[in-house]
């Protein structure tokens, strides 16, 4: 980047800076295994403190249970930790990493615990990937993409939707 051009990022546009502290297990896909969370994997309180108190970060995504995507056995995630994490860190924005597969419930407890970003990466892909799979069954002969393309894009859609209602996010953002 010239220095002109660093210049001008640096005094007008505002970049936040997201980390993940701790070891999130799991890839964006579903995993047929069963994936064990470790006591040593969890984000800690006071090291999450010390960590933006050095770091400076405006979001921190810690690991509470939750894995990247979706795997065989169903996430339990340590509400009470991240309300820990929220009362030592109160002012930074708390992220949930891995939102895919996480029943509704915890995802509310989440919230209120203090979260307040999620990522959902995994079930979007799958609305996507499944939606156009049966799209290019119903109409095998079919070549334009335009004409089974609407299904699909309504299928993510209607996931963002279900999300954002779930997550209290409608007319919010
Ligand atoms: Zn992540």
């Amino acid at each position: 980047m010239s220095g002109i051009l660093y210049g001008f990022v640096r005094r007008y546009i505002c970049i936040s800076v997201e980390a993940e502290l701790g070891f999130l297990r799991g890839e964006s896909k579903i995993q047929k295994e069963k994936i064990e969370i470790k006591p040593e994997d969890l984000t800690k309180p006071d090291e999450a403190a010390y960590f933006v108190e050095k770091t400076r970060v405006d979001r921190l995504a810690p690991v509470v249970g939750n894995i990247h995507g979706i795997s065989a056995n169903e996430p339990e995630l340590d509400i009470d930790r991240i309300r820990q994490i929220h009362e030592a860190l109160p002012k930074t924005i708390l992220v949930l990493h891995g939102g895919s597969g996480i029943p509704d419930g915890q995802i509310k407890e989440a919230i209120k615990a203090g979260i307040s970003n999620i990522h959902v990466n995994t079930e979007i892909r799958i609305a996507y990937t499944s939606a156009l799979r049966q799209a290019l069954r119903d109409r095998p002969e079919e070549t334009t993409p335009y004409k089974f393309f609407p299904g699909v894009i309504a299928a993510v859609e209607n996931k963002v939707k279900e999300k954002l209602l779930l997550f209290g996010s409608a007319n919010r953002l």
